[in-house]
């Protein structure tokens, strides 16, 4: 083992991680009671641990994994890049990878985008979106300071992000340092914010738009929103038509159009973009995650030319977009992303995973009558099981109960890994997943929703 001959044995960075680190959205005390399961290889869909136990890497590492680990032309590709240089600003001078890129992700990108800003994480292209919305208006004399989101949103976890985010677990801590904002209704239909039922569903959260920009009329920059796929609330999928009359109410209103892709992109949804599905042409997209294959960190912002041309002028008319990042389109991230889209063409990723995102579906049927499963939502490879104490009653566990956590750490225990969103079981597998991978993703998930809803009795 590599990591054990350069530095401590497994005991022993264990015992680090618990003195020194501080791990992200992790309740630190719970934690501290438990041995980390530390990661050293990963091939394929599968994460192998210091101790060379073997795991099914059921959230692609987070969302970001798409053609698997060690996929041999991705990590060529970032070594043929190393071999030139590792780092160069984008300050003030370019780089040949990210000129490419540029081209490449705007010749497949939805609608109008014509410009790409890069830099490094969904919440830092969120930042910038939001800044060129309202930079936009600024520029052209009109001064718009509010912003539209949805209850239930998540943009990410700096401070902007989390001004126009919607999830109250994560987001009300916060509220007193954040901007105001005008929220929406979420499309959670399995718990319909308006009361309705699902067969007759006219979409009235999303009509709730026309009386939020009347009421803000002139004073709205943008509604941004996550296409198809509420993620980090519990993988809430919007009904059909959502998104396309979110984008007409915002046209009628000549308000921007934010779609955050971060996690919807690269394939996620069965297309290379959420908005594809209803024809949607957002002012400005937000891309991360999957855009480096799950490598390397990575994120831009795509814009039409009528926003990037409000920023043209004379640098004493201060009108230039005044923001960036010290690692801002690196080289190394560039080649990855690059390599990321080679393989989309050559393997025909999309292609390919249609017959098993319907595999998945047959799959998941096997849970939809198991009496603790309140609903199974699924967009393509993004899926989440919701599970509730009574079926009738749609009523939660206690949060004190922790269900999800609880079958998360069966199904470790069973050798795959997946997450929890409070109860709600996330599966999101690397695009690159095999059928009979898929196969036991869902089998070992359901038989951990088994082991530990019987010992509850
Ligand atoms: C993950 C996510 C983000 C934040 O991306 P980071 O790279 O973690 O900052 C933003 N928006 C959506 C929809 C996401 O799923």
């Amino acid at each position: 083992m590599t990591g054990s001959q350069r530095s401590g044995d497994a005991r022993e960075l264990a015992e680090w991680d618990h003195r020194h680190v501080w791990h992200p959205f992790t309740p630190m005390q719970g934690w501290l009671e438990e041995e980390p399961l530390l990661i050293e290889r990963g091939e394929g869909c599968f994460l192998i641990d210091v101790h060379g136990n073997r795991y099914l890497d059921g959230v692609s590492s987070l969302w970001v994994t798409v053609h698997g680990h060690r996929h041999p032309k991705m990590d060529a590709a970032i070594r043929a890049q190393l071999d030139r240089i590792a780092h160069t600003t984008f300050l003030g001078l370019s780089h040949p990878g990210a000129a490419e890129l540029a081209r490449r992700l705007i010749e497949m990108a939805p609608g109008e985008l014509s410009r790409v800003f890069f830099s490094e994480n969904g919440a830092a292209a969120v930042e910038v979106a939001l800044k060129m919305a309202y930079g936009y208006w600024r520029n052209l004399g009109q001064e718009r300071p509010r912003f539209v989101r949805l209850e239930n949103a998540y943009h990410g976890d700096t401070i902007g992000a989390v001004s126009v985010g919607g999830i109250e677990r994560f987001h009300e801590t916060f509220r007193p340092l954040l901007f105001a904002t005008e929220p929406l209704p979420s499309p959670y239909c399995y718990r319909c914010p308006l009361g309705k039922e699902m067969p007759g569903c006219d979409l009235a959260c999303a009509d709730a738009l026309e009386e939020v920009l009347t009421r803000n009329e002139g004073a709205v920059a943008a509604i941004i929103v996550e296409p198809l796929v509420q993620g980090a609330a519990g993988i809430l999928t919007s009904p059909d038509g959502h998104l396309k009359r979110l984008e007409q109410i915002a046209r009628r209103h000549d308000v921007l159009l934010i779609v955050d892709e971060v996690a919807t992109g690269f394939g996620r949804t069965g297309k290379m973009w959420a908005c594809e599905h209803e024809g949607v042409e957002p002012d400005l997209l937000c891309a991360a995650k999957g855009i480096t294959g799950g490598y390397l960190p990575l994120s831009a912002t795509l814009a039409t030319e009528r926003i990037f041309e409000a920023f043209l002028a004379a640098p004493e008319e201060h009108k230039t977009l005044y923001h960036g990042h010290s690692y801002s389109a690196n080289p190394l991230c560039c080649a990855a992303a690059l390599a990321n889209l080679d393989i989309f063409e050559d393997e025909d990723t999309l292609e390919g995973m249609q017959g098993k995102i319907v595999l998945l579906s047959q799959e998941l049927a096997a849970l939809q009558d198991h009496p603790h499963v309140g609903e199974v939502r699924q967009r393509g490879f993004m899926v989440g099981i919701e599970i509730v104490r009574d079926r009738d009653s749609q009523s939660s566990f206690d949060f004190s109960e922790q269900m999800g956590v609880e079958v998360v750490k069966e199904a470790r225990r069973r050798g795959v890994i997946v997450r929890p969103l409070g109860d709600v079981i996330v599966l999101m597998p690397p695009l690159a997943i095999s059928e009979a991978e898929i196969s036991t993703l869902v089998r070992v998930v359901a038989t951990s929703l088994d082991v530990v809803l019987a010992a509850r009795g």
